[in-house]
């Protein structure tokens, strides 16, 4: 069998630090924020070229407690693309937000900028690129818009650590960027986590208020907070894996460009690879018209795929908004429709990555009758 993802196989790779790290949480008793946290957003902040990393306990409460600090209130409006996990939007209802959406970019599957404009109303206040897959949204005329028309950029780049635009690393380009350490994502916890990072020290003090219950001192709360906070152990896990995400990163992309090159002629669109920045590949993503029969084929081959996402978020039940009936996104609904993820992560082989390849061929030979 290929797996979709194999989690074990990379801790089987680094078993004896990972161990080691838990244990001296152990020691230590430090289960909740503490001395490996701190370490860690401090390495993360160096890594990602912000000037600081604030450690939270989910992706998602990232972007919540970023929309905060950017000032989001009830009633106004945060711009995205229905082409993203459904947590991109839910954190902009936990705001009190509204998300309103611009297509995609048929290529990318990222934020089409010259769509970002006539979708700007008066109460918009923040634009928030996804970097979907591991690949950068088109930031330069992103921020353009948003530095001409006074608005925050908070980049959701929770699949995209070390991915970069232009050589500069996601997440430093807008004035916020967000992170999880979900464990399938490429830097991944043991358990759940998330980071804020930024460089506009006003965010990050009141970030690091909000996450521990808006008390800069305990039981003196200067803002109504939450229970945001990272836990000692992922700090220490993340602490062990920080170190390796480039060698991880730099696997991940050499498997791409294996695929890519093994896939030509298969029947299959391969992902394109923009030419402004360094894709990380958190998802390897073909498309086809003939997805579901595809995705049988390769599961009677003990062959995992995934699809992300089968509906957009503008037209899941608990999303709807009757400004975006069916038909609002074309490019975003028939990239729903129409991809499927490969099997991807670090320890994949080239062995399985041509197993995978072949069964792909074997399948357009088949539905082409020949
Ligand atoms: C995973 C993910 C999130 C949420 O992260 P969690 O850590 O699962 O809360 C947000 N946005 C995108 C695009 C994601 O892939």
């Amino acid at each position: 069998m290929i797996p979709f993802v194999d989690l074990k196989a990379q801790y089987h790779s680094i078993k004896p630090e990972i161990d080691a790290a838990i244990a001296r949480v152990l020691e230590t008793t430090q289960f909740v924020l503490g001395s490996e946290v701190a370490a860690f957003e401090k390495e993360f902040a160096r890594y990602c070229e912000t000037d600081q990393a604030i450690g939270v306990n989910t992706g998602t409460s990232a972007l919540h407690l970023a929309l905060l600090a950017a000032g989001v209130c009830p009633g106004d409006e945060v711009l995205t693309t229905p082409f993203t996990f459904v947590a991109t939007v839910a954190a902009i209802g936990y705001a009190g937000a509204r998300a309103t959406y611009v297509d995609i970019d048929p290529r990318s599957f990222t934020i089409d900028p010259a769509k970002i404009e006539e979708a700007i109303t008066p109460r918009t206040r923040v634009i928030m690129p996804v970097h979907l897959y591991g690949q950068a949204a088109d930031m330069d005329p992103i921020l353009e818009i948003a530095r001409r028309r006074g608005l925050v950029v908070i980049e959701d780049a929770a699949q995209a650590h070390a991915a970069r635009y232009k050589g500069k690393r996601l997440g430093s380009l807008g004035d916020l960027g967000c992170f999880s350490f979900y464990p399938g994502k490429n830097l991944g916890a043991y358990g759940e986590g998330g980071a804020v990072v930024t460089s506009n020290p006003e965010y990050t003090e009141k970030i690091r208020l909000l996450r521990d219950w808006g008390a800069p001192v305990r039981y003196q709360h200067k803002l109504k907070g939450y229970n945001y906070r990272l836990e000692g152990m992922q700090g220490a896990i993340l602490n062990v894996k920080l170190p390796r995400l480039d060698a991880w990163t730099n696997a991940r992309r050499a498997h791409a460009a294996e695929y890519t090159a093994a896939l030509a002629g298969s029947g299959v669109e391969t992902p394109a690879v923009c030419a402004y920045g360094e894709h990380v590949f958190h998802i390897y993503a073909v498309r086809t018209r003939q997805r579901a029969a595809l995705q049988t084929f390769l599961s009677e081959r003990q062959i995992q795929t995934g699809i992300h996402y089968p509906i957009p978020v503008h037209l899941q039940e608990a999303y709807a908004d009757p400004a975006y009936p069916p038909g609002s996104f074309p490019h975003t609904e028939a990239a729903a429709s129409e991809v499927l993820s490969l099997p991807m992560f670090a320890e994949l082989t080239s062995e399985q990555i041509r197993e995978v390849a072949s069964a792909i061929h074997e399948f357009g030979r088949t539905s082409r009758g020949a």
